[in-house]
């Protein structure tokens, strides 16, 4: 079972030092269900111990976006959030924009178009980047007692 080694000092290069760094951030990204930034990411790490720097985890979500790992959608600010794709591939969410939670959606009729428009076009090689974003059932409860009128009834009384 064990691995034979050759040296009695285990050669680590840097290299592998930084996979590892790697490893550890798409295991805290794998464990999180949400959409998060790579600050965000970094606190989850951090809180569970993983030893790493911010600019680790801006590479690692990179390099996992780049290589098809991560689902990537905008926020409202424009900082990319990222989350670990599942394993049947390509997804699009539905993302609300109040507390940023999300769902898979059917994009079957997307990627048709999509694929339809490489046909008929020159183009090869085509990417695409879609997202929905609304207000979800809880927060829409929310924004409903917040309403004004409420608070404005209050003070009256
Ligand atoms: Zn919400
Ligand atoms: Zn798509």
């Amino acid at each position: 079972m064990g691995r034979r080694r050759s040296g009695q000092h285990a050669h680590v290069t840097l290299g592998a030092r930084t996979a590892r760094r790697r490893v550890a951030v798409e295991s805290v990204l794998a464990d999180h269900e949400e959409f998060v930034s790579a600050r965000q990411l970094h606190s989850l790490a951090t809180l569970q111990g993983v030893r790493v720097g911010l600019t680790t985890v801006y590479r690692a979500l990179r390099e996992m976006e780049e290589r098809g790992r991560a689902d990537v959608v905008l926020d409202e600010s424009g900082e990319r959030l990222y989350r670990m794709r599942a394993a049947d591939g390509h997804q699009h969410y539905l993302i609300c924009r109040s507390c940023g939670t999300s769902r898979a959606i059917d994009s079957s009729a997307l990627e048709d178009w999509v694929e339809r428009v490489g046909k008929d076009s020159d183009f090869a090689a085509l990417e695409h980047l879609v997202q929905l974003s609304g207000v979800c059932a809880p927060c829409q409860d929310v924004t409903r007692e917040d309403a004004p009128g409420w608070e404005d009834s209050a003070d009256l009384g």
